[in-house]
């Protein structure tokens, strides 16, 4: 980042104004970094990996050595994603369709203690779910258009404007696609 003093007053993401320049990043993008992130990467990772059944563990250390995670994410964040998007599997399965992520119980061994492992991959329609998020990305979009308590995420003018600047950057390669996600 320029330490230049009046660059600093440009947000680096998209180019226009922060509303508090102590800040790293402007709200828009802030917002657009973190909304749905953790999951984005953690399908990416999947995918990335061949899209094989994996467990939590598993999938705690590919998230982990992905290039698009910045920072070490924990067993129970990841838990808590494939527990919210394969929670319908079952009434996918009998409906036939819908499968967001596909669970398998592997028993264990005779001998061996315990309950049977998990295994966990995304199915075909979070496949072309994860083809959309990446598009919206590439748009200066969030990733999520629904914030965590459920309200609908509001483009404004402003945002608009921001959104479209870092399209622009982003076609023209100003810096690495996935920067300014924050994970
Ligand atoms: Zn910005």
């Amino acid at each position: 980042m320029d330490s230049d003093v009046a660059q600093q007053q440009n947000c680096p993401s998209c180019g226009q104004e922060k509303e508090r320049p102590e800040k790293p990043l402007c709200e828009y993008c802030y917002i657009r970094g973190t909304l749905g992130a953790a999951k984005f990467v953690l399908f990416q990772a999947m995918r990335d990996n061949g899209n094989q059944y994996y467990t939590v563990e598993e999938l705690v250390e590919l998230v982990n050595a992905h290039p698009n995670k910045k920072h070490p994410v924990k067993r129970d964040a990841v838990y808590k994603i494939l527990h919210r998007y394969s929670s319908q599997y079952e009434y996918s399965k009998k409906r036939k369709k819908g499968y967001l992520i596909l669970k398998k119980s592997i028993k264990r061994k005779k001998g061996q203690r315990g309950r049977p492992k998990v295994k966990y991959k995304l199915g075909a329609n979070l496949l072309k779910r994860l083809e959309k998020y990446e598009d919206r990305w590439k748009y200066g979009l969030p990733i999520n258009i629904r914030t965590k308590n459920g309200d609908k995420f509001r483009m404004s003018l402003n945002y608009n404007n921001r959104a479209n600047s870092i399209s622009i950057k982003l076609r023209k390669g100003e810096y690495e696609l996935y920067e300014y996600l924050l994970t």
